[in-house]
């Protein structure tokens, strides 16, 4: 029934069909391509934003559920030298979801053993291989994590410069749902994850390294006068006090001349200890400079202010540095000012609570002295004007 004219129609027919399969074919592979490529790039630009680990950790959730939907996620860290993994952050896509208990899993423990987070860190790849819920007698963490809600999960090493720094891992409650495609994925993305996170550690400590004094770990001094701009800027907008108290050590030359620098530094050591402990958690000790500390006290009035300098009094005169020469203790004054009573400007208070702290000294040392009780004892020849607070 078909002339030979018709024959060459059909193939011709047919390879223009064959032609526009394949064409179709393409056109869905980089469609593929172009939708995973869009999942990495919108993974990547969250990881490239986040500054701390703790945001990386957090964006490194939301870059893998980018990538797959999955139901939970655990960070783990790995201690080279203590051979200890530790979680350092846990995401639950669904609260009322059991498949993972968060609250025992965060800030976990455990040494390097037989079960799949050790085994991804020791052999550098993700498990199990097949992303299928692996043999149930070994562990993912340790043998006190029940997992038996879990239907699929994946270990990822967090690889940074080759070296395993800890894993990702997720969890789903449904059965295949880490495939092949998506488990190399997630392997790109955790390396991107590792590289932010050692980044991030090392930002956390330039952030330390500029913000604090080396010695004491107190707030350094530029950090200081930062804090007190933002703390009287709050104090003034919500109408409450501030007091700022300057300490000094004793007679502290005589420390590091008797006793040597290093016994000198331990002091500094202790007295920085006691500035942590007294205070309350909003309050801001620092290190002003050499043997000088400023700790600025949040919404108090004059007596509580008052108070704590005389707390922190006592605490120094009892701490003890044992020596080669023997028990030595220390003792120090302290100058309060208040803001806005004795001044509202920062250069203002620091200057006053510095004469009261001179005061202080001059009038037998180990004293508290406030600019108030300063500026009375002079308030016959030079009275000294006062603001109330607002
Ligand atoms: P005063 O009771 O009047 O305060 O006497 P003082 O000897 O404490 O006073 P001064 O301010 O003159 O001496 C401070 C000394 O603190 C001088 C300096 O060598 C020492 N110092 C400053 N910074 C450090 C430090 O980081 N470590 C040690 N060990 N000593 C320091
Ligand atoms: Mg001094
Ligand atoms: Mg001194």
């Amino acid at each position: 029934a078909f002339a030979e004219a018709d024959r060459d129609l059909l193939v011709d027919a047919a390879a223009q069909l064959l032609r526009a399969v394949q064409s179709e074919q393409v056109f869905r592979a980089v469609e593929r391509a172009k939708y995973e490529h869009q999942r990495f790039y919108a993974a990547a630009t969250m990881l490239g934003q986040a500054l701390t680990p703790e945001q990386v950790m957090e964006t490194a959730f939301d870059a893998a559920r980018a990538i797959v939907d999955y139901d939970a996620g655990v960070i783990t860290m790995y201690d080279r030298e203590s051979k200890k993994h530790r979680v350092h952050a846990v995401r639950r896509f669904d609260q009322a979801s059991t498949i993972i208990d968060d609250k025992s899993l965060i800030d976990l423990e455990f040494r390097d053993n037989a079960g799949l987070v050790s085994m991804v860190v020791k052999n550098r790849h993700y498990l199990p291989a097949t992303g299928e819920l692996r043999d149930v007698s070994v562990p993912v963490f340790n043998k006190k994590i029940d997992l038996s809600d879990v239907k699929s999960l994946l270990v990822i090493p967090l690889l940074s410069a080759d070296e395993p720094i800890g894993t990702l891992t997720l969890f789903a409650n449904a059965e295949k749902r880490f495939g092949k495609d998506v488990r190399e994925m997630l392997s790109v993305i955790a390396n991107q994850v590792a590289t932010s996170l050692q980044n991030g550690f090392l930002y956390r400590k330039m952030e330390t390294m500029a913000t604090t004094d080396g010695l004491t770990g107190l707030t350094n001094h530029r950090t200081f006068q930062q804090k007190f701009a933002d703390l009287l800027d709050r104090a003034d907008r919500h109408g409450y006090r501030v007091a700022m108290l300057l300490c000094d050590v004793d007679h502290f030359k005589k420390v590091n001349d008797n006793y040597g620098h290093p016994v000198g530094d331990e002091v500094l050591r202790r007295v920085a200890k006691v500035l942590q402990d007294v205070p309350r958690k909003i309050d801001v000790p620092a290190r002003y400079g050499g043997e000088e500390f400023a700790v600025l006290l949040d919404n108090v009035s004059a007596e509580q202010a008052r108070a704590v300098a005389e707390r922190i009094r006592i605490e120094v005169s009892k701490i003890v540095v044992e020596t080669e020469k023997g028990p030595l203790q220390v003792t120090e004054s302290i100058g309060v000012a208040l803001f806005p009573d004795d001044g509202r400007d920062r250069a203002v208070l620091i200057e006053r609570a510095d004469l009261a702290l001179y005061h202080a000294k001059h009038t037998g040392r180990n004293r508290v002295v406030s600019y108030q009780e300063f500026a009375a004892t002079r308030s016959n020849s030079a009275p000294v004007e006062t603001k109330k607070a607002s």
